[in-house]
C-alpha cells in the first residue's frame, strides 16, 4: 500500500503528548501516511532561527507537501517572527479553514445547533506589513487585495462547500466603505458563485454579518472573507461553538497544506497527561480529507463523536451532567481507538467522500486591460492651516493639463468650498486630475512635484491615478 509521506512537528508544551495521540489513533485507523519527523519550536528559536525552524526542516516540508503541526511555544521579544506567518508565507497557503462545530451537550454552548466552516484569506489584506508613519499624526496600513488571490480563496469556498455537501456559501465584505478592495472580492464572489447554481449565496456586510453569525450561527454554513474580517471572525465563532479546545484548522495552498489545533501548547499542562488531543486530532482529520483518505477519515471522525458522547472525557471539556469519566491523553485515545468502526447514537455521524480531493483549477489568463495615466495625488505634511489658504497655494503650482481638483483631510473633502468646522490633521491628499478624457504623461507629474518642491512643499507620498479600460481606477471624492 502506498503512504503518503507528511512532515510531523511535535511542537512545544502539551504537543508531544497530543501529537502521539493523535498519530497512533491515525495508524489504528488505516492511515496510509509515512510520518516525517521535524523539529519547531522554542528550542530551535533559543539556537537562534528567528522563526522557529531550521533550513533543513523546510526540505522535508517542500518534499512532502503536508504538514501535521503540534502547537508550538514562541519565546516573547527578542525579534521572534511567528512560525505560522512565516510558514504561510513560504509555503502559499492562501486559505485558512476552520470548521466551528458545536457538540452539545458534551461541550457547553449557545448554540447546540452550530455548525460552520469559516474559509479565511490567508495572504493579502493588511497582513502585507506594508506600514508606514507619515507626518506627526498620521500612520498608515496599506490593504492589498488582488484578483487572483479573491479567484482562489472565492473559488476554494465554493469547491469546498460542495465536496462537503454543504448548502451555502456566505461572503463579508464591507464594500459599502471599500468599494475597490472589498467591492472587488465581493465582484469575484458573484462572477464565480455563477458556476455554482447548486449552492445558496449571500453576501454580508462584514458588522451586520458578525452580529448575525455571533447571534444565530446556526444560519451559516461555509463563510469566506478576507483575512482580518476571517482573523477576526474565526475566534468568535470557535468561541462561541464552545469547543475553542477541540478545533482544528486547515492552511491549504496550491502546493503544501499544514494542519493544526487552533490552541496553543498549554505549556502548564505538559507533561501531566492531561491535555485534550482532540483539537490536533481535528487538524489531522481534515489532512485526511486533503491526502484522499476520506474513508480514514470517517472512521476516526466517528469513533471519537462516539467517545464523547459516552462521556468519556479529558479534564477541560469534563462535567458531572455529561461526563462519565475523566481520561488521561493516553486513555483517551486508547478510548478513540476502541471505537473505530462505531459511529455515534447521538452526534451526527459523518460519511466524508472516500476521495475529498479539490479540483485543481488554473486560474485564467486575463488580458492587461488599457491604462491610461489621468492624475495624481500628492499627500502633504503640512501643519494645520486654513484648506482655503493651501488650496491657493497649490492652485499657482498647478498646470491647464494637470489641474488642482481636490483636497482631502483624512478623506474628507476640505477643497474647494469645505467646511471651517471639519477636524484636520497635518495629512493632505492634494489630487491633480487631468480635465476629462484627457490623459497625462508622467513627466508632467514629475514637473509637478519639482514645482512643489521649490515652493517648499515636500510631497511625502504620490498614489498615479489611472483609468483601465477607461474606467477610473480610483476612489471619487464626494462631498
Ligand atoms: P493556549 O491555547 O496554549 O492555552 C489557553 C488555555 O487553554 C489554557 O488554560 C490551557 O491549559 C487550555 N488548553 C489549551 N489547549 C488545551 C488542550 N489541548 N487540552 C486541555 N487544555 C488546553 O494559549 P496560551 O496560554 O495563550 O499560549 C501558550 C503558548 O502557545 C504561547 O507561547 C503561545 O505563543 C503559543 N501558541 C501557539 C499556537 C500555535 O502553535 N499554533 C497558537 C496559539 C498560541
Amino acid at each position: 500500500m502506498h503512504k503518503t509521506p507528511i512532515t510531523v512537528a511535535y511542537g512545544d508544551g502539551i504537543g508531544p503528548e497530543i501529537m502521539q495521540a493523535s498519530l497512533r489513533i491515525l495508524d489504528a485507523a488505516g492511515a496510509a501516511i509515512a510520518p516525517e519527523v521535524i523539529e519547531v519550536g522554542e528550542a530551535v528559536y533559543k539556537r537562534g532561527e528567528l522563526a522557529g525552524i531550521a533550513p533543513e526542516a523546510w526540505e522535508s516540508l517542500r518534499r512532502t507537501k503536508v504538514f501535521l503541526k503540534a502547537p508550538i511555544t514562541t519565546p516573547q521579544g527578542g525579534g521572534y517572527k511567528s512560525l505560522n506567518v512565516t510558514t504561510r508565507k513560504a509555503l502559499g497557503l492562501y486559505a485558512n479553514v476552520r470548521p466551528c462545530v458545536a457538540y452539545a451537550p458534551f461541550v457547553q454552548t449557545k448554540h447546540p445547533t452550530m455548525d460552520l466552516v469559516i474559509v479565511r484569506e490567508n495572504e493579502e489584506d493588511l497582513y502585507a506589513g506594508i506600514e508606514h508613519r507619515q507626518t506627526d499624526e498620521v500612520f498608515q496600513c496599506l490593504k492589498l487585495i488582488s484578483r487572483p488571490g479573491c479567484e482562489r480563496i472565492v473559488r476554494y469556498a465554493f469547491d469546498y462547500a460542495r465536496q462537503q455537501g454543504r448548502r451555502k456559501v456566505s461572503c463579508f465584505v464591507k464594500d459599502n466603505i471599500m468599494k475597490f478592495t472589498d467591492g472587488l472580492f465581493h465582484q469575484v464572489f458573484e462572477e464565480i458563485g455563477r458556476e455554482y447554481p447548486d449552492l445558496e449565496q449571500e453576501t454580508w456586510i462584514v458588522d451586520i454579518g458578525a452580529a448575525k453569525l455571533a447571534d444565530t450561527p446556526e444560519q451559516f454554513d461555509v463563510v469566506v472573507m478576507p483575512n482580518l474580517y476571517g482573523d477576526i471572525l474565526s475566534d468568535v465563532a470557535a468561541q462561541i461553538a464552545g469547543s475553542v479546545g477541540m478545533a482544528g484548522s486547515a492552511n491549504i495552498g496550491e502546493q503544501c497544506a499544514m494542519f493544526e489545533a487552533i490552541h496553543g501548547s498549554a505549556p502548564r499542562r505538559a507533561g501531566q497527561n492531561l491535555a485534550n488531543p482532540s483539537g490536533l486530532l481535528q487538524g489531522a482529520v481534515q489532512m485526511l480529507l486533503h491526502i484522499g483518505q476520506g474513508e480514514v477519515a470517517s472512521r476516526v471522525q466517528n469513533a471519537w463523536l462516539r467517545t464523547l458522547e459516552e462521556g468519556l472525557h479529558t479534564y477541560d471539556i469534563f462535567d458531572q451532567a455529561h461526563s462519565r469519566k475523566k481520561l488521561g491523553t493516553r486513555e483517551f485515545a486508547d478510548a478513540v481507538i476502541a471505537r473505530l468502526g462505531q459511529r455515534p447514537e447521538m452526534l451526527r455521524a459523518v460519511d466524508y467522500p472516500a476521495d475529498s480531493r479539490l479540483p485543481q483549477r488554473p486560474l485564467p489568463e486575463r488580458p492587461p486591460a488599457h491604462k491610461q495615466l489621468v492624475g495624481v495625488d500628492v499627500f502633504l505634511h503640512q501643519r494645520e492651516q486654513p484648506a482655503s489658504e493651501l488650496g491657493n497655494r497649490l492652485q499657482t503650482l498647478a498646470s491647464p493639463g494637470l489641474p488642482l481638483s481636490v483636497i482631502t483631510n483624512r478623506g474628507v473633502k476640505v477643497w474647494p468650498n469645505g467646511f471651517a468646522e471639519t477636524t484636520c490633521v497635518d495629512h493632505w491628499r492634494c489630487r491633480f486630475l487631468a480635465p476629462a478624457g484627457q490623459a497625462v504623461d508622467f513627466a508632467e507629474l514629475l514637473a509637478l512635484q519639482t514645482r512643489l518642491n521649490l515652493a517648499g512643499f515636500e510631497p511625502i507620498k504620490t498614489e498615479n491615478l489611472y483609468t483601465f479600460d477607461g474606467e477610473p481606477g480610483y476612489a471619487a471624492v464626494h462631498g
